[in-house]
């Protein structure tokens, strides 16, 4: 399957939110990453038939998604960050009760192998606003996964998880990754770090990069460094600049830079990381790291 993005564009009056967006996509973990007015929700509702573009098309196996209509929408599956699923339903009924509105035959077989991949089934009679923030995208991915969709959309996926359950989370999108296209959008470097086969980067809705896993820290290549400093310095240094972070590794503070030159004559070339490429290219630290 190929999900072709063709000049993509939407305009609000004076607006641009999303200029001439390109791209192919085939199975896999896509993450859509950007600051928040990115694009990121623009380009995601244009994809659910949601709001429709200002010009350009998406085409699957070269068909037109507009055109297909339902037939699109019938193999998308699409989880906002709210979903709004009733509260005191328990997981089972919510998965119930979302398999009837998708008019799945015999479900209950679809729902428990579900809740299993989700490692929800012990809890599954738990009345939905009891569980965790995790236990709700889990449930949440569930109930995406009911009709079996090709293109999985996530919004903002991991917000407010602990450690575990994002660890967790990212097992589950991994595998379902394997064989549908699933596309993460977030503004949170480590939501997205270990899982996403490719990156897609946003900044003021113009397509800063679009590259693999492999390839997406060839961008800070021999721009990212360290030097060691006194703490003072480092924070008179770091203070107001975006590209620049204080690290504190075996007792010494380090300057970590990105940058195109070096920065100073003790610095010294450190391995690049997708926090890195995101300051490279947002002249901002991703909210995980502006948080630590
Ligand atoms: P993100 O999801 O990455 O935070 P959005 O797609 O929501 O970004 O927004 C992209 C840009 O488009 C922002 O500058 C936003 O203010 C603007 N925008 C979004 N929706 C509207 C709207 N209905 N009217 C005017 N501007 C909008």
């Amino acid at each position: 399957m190929t999900l072709e993005f063709k000049n993509v564009t939407k305009k609000y009056r004076s607006k641009t939110a999303l200029n001439g967006f390109t791209a192919t996509l085939t199975e896999g973990v896509y993450a859509l990453l950007g600051p928040n007015g990115a694009g990121k929700s623009t380009l995601m509702n244009i994809l659910a038939g949601l709001l429709k573009p200002t010009a350009g098309e998406i085409l699957l196996d070269g068909q037109s998604t507009e055109k297909l209509g339902r037939q699109f929408r019938n193999i998308l599956g699409y989880l906002p960050q709210d979903p709004g699923f009733y509260p005191t339903f328990s997981g089972y009924e919510l998965m119930k009760y979302y398999a009837a509105l998708k008019d799945i035959k015999r479900p209950e077989e679809r729902i428990n192998e579900l809740l299993r991949f989700v490692n929800l089934s012990d809890d599954s009679k738990r009345k939905y606003k009891e569980y965790s923030g995790g236990m709700k995208r889990r449930l949440g991915i569930a109930v995406c996964l009911l009709n079996d969709p090709k293109i999985l959309i996530l919004d903002e996926p991991t917000a407010g998880l602990d450690p575990k359950e994002r660890m967790r989370f990212r097992n589950i999108i991994g595998k379902i990754g394997r064989d549908k296209t699933v596309i993460l959008a977030t503004h949170i470097v480590s939501d997205v770090e270990s899982i996403a086969d490719c990156f897609i980067l946003l900044k003021n809705g113009e397509t800063a990069a679009v590259r693999t896993a492999d390839e997406i820290l060839d961008i800070v290549d021999g721009k990212v460094w360290e030097n060691v400093t006194s703490a003072q310095a480092a924070e008179e240094y770091a203070l107001d600049r975006a590209n620049a972070n204080i690290v504190k590794r075996d007792g010494e503070v380090l300057l970590h830079i990105v940058s195109d030159d070096k920065p100073f004559d003790n610095s010294e070339p450190v391995t690049p990381t997708l926090e890195d490429v995101y300051m490279y290219i947002f002249n901002e630290a991703s909210e995980e790291r502006s948080k630590e």
